[in-house]
């Protein structure tokens, strides 16, 4: 037990001064006896395990959270600081989510029929993390278009990204993969590990900090999970991660979760890390590519294209090398991705408000003509 009779101490698991205030803000004046801080640790469907002064519980969402949700972003995810009404017999209440410091979302694509999706959304599977580990494998599977996005994707969570290039027993040398990484963006730091031989584990730990959180980006196989083995020391034993029984040997984690490692320090690896799509991230492009854009103000034309005008800027990057080809189209290809899913989401959006206006006015007509 810690002081006050209480088993955990929130500030363990990165409960900030800030968050407490957040936290009084939405009692709004309700008795503070029956709510209390928490955070998820967990989630499947609607079923959530919340971590709390009295250790890990199980929760769920109240019901009038649903009649309330605007949004989809402020359904609760693993990650989230939430204001639990504590039930020591059953399933608590999750009453309300505190506001989010980072989060990483994707697109999710919905509906498919004749190959295109019919509804695009927001999907967030995280939240409330300060680095961003963004896996790459040095063998074959290097690709640095795919680190790109993950770049893009950290830059708009809010996270702080860290390039961690594994297995580096694989490779003979690998000075011009973390060349290229630390291209992509000179402020991110790069660092190869073998979790196999231990090389570089611990060039990682000034990012291991207590109560500071991670989260582990990269597709299947990147050995995501080889490196939470490797710094998880003892407590992740418990850590069930559920062997598929392919030939790969590929294991997926079945809940979304969140735990500690030795060094005090909270990992979140949930599935949807493995895929990439961006969402909205026109903010995280800019500071992703902000060498790029920087060009375009030297372009002669403010409207320029970028393709045949003269005294582009870009052109002109590209022929004397300070731009690669591949970061030029790196961006481009992120750009048209995110207006894609943007001008859908907003077409989308109209779409149903439309329907929802006929619903209304139909409503109104049913209405009269009871009354006629
Ligand atoms: P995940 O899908 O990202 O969780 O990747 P895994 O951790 O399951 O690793 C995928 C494969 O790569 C497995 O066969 C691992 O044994 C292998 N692997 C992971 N890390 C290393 C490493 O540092 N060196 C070598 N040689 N193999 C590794
Ligand atoms: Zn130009």
């Amino acid at each position: 037990m810690l002081n006050n009779g209480k088993f955990v101490d929130l500030k363990d698991y990165g409960f900030l001064q800030t968050d407490f205030l957040a936290f009084e803000a939405l009692l709004n004046n309700r008795d503070p006896k029956n709510f209390i801080p928490g955070r998820i640790i967990e989630s499947r469907r609607e079923r959530y395990k919340v971590i709390c002064e009295y250790g890990e519980v199980p929760a769920e969402i109240k019901g009038s959270f649903f009649n309330n949700l605007k949004e989809g972003d402020l359904f609760p995810v693993t990650g989230d600081f939430v204001v639990l009404k504590h039930n020591s017999q059953g399933a608590s209440l999750i009453d309300a989510v505190l506001p989010r410091r980072s989060r990483f979302s994707r697109v999710d694509f919905l509906g498919h029929s004749e190959g295109y999706a019919k509804n695009v959304r927001e999907q967030v599977s995280a939240a409330n993390f300060d680095y961003v580990f963004i896996l790459s494998s040095l063998n074959n599977d290097f690709n640095i278009s795919r680190m790109a996005r993950y770049l893009t994707a950290a830059m708009q969570s809010g996270g702080f990204p860290v390039f961690v290039l594994t297995k580096t027993d694989l490779v003979e040398d690998f000075n011009v993969q973390a060349a290229e990484a630390r291209k992509l963006a000179r402020e991110v730091p790069v660092i190869c590990v073998s979790s196999k031989t231990g090389f570089g584990i611990e060039e990682l730990s000034p990012f291991l900090e207590p109560a500071k959180t991670v989260i582990f980006l990269g597709s299947s196989g990147v050995g995501k999970s080889s490196l939470l083995n490797r710094l998880a020391g003892e407590e992740i034993m418990e850590v069930k991660f559920i062997r598929e029984d392919d030939s790969k040997g590929r294991h997926t984690t079945t809940f979304r979760q969140l735990f500690r490692l030795e060094s005090g320090a909270l990992v979140i690896d949930t599935p949807g890390m493995r895929e990439i799509g961006l969402w909205d991230s026109k903010e995280g492009i800019s500071l992703a590519f902000a060498e790029v854009e920087e060009l375009f103000s030297q372009c002669r034309f403010s409207d320029c294209s970028h393709q045949t005008e003269p005294g582009c800027a870009v052109l002109a990057a590209l022929e004397d090398g300070r731009l690669s080809p591949e970061q030029w189209k790196n961006y481009k290809a992120q750009s048209r991705e995110n207006a894609f899913v943007m001008n859908h989401s907003a077409y989308l959006k109209q779409k149903q408000e439309f329907h929802k206006s006929i619903a209304r006015n139909n409503k109104i007509r049913q209405k009269r003509t009871e009354i006629y």
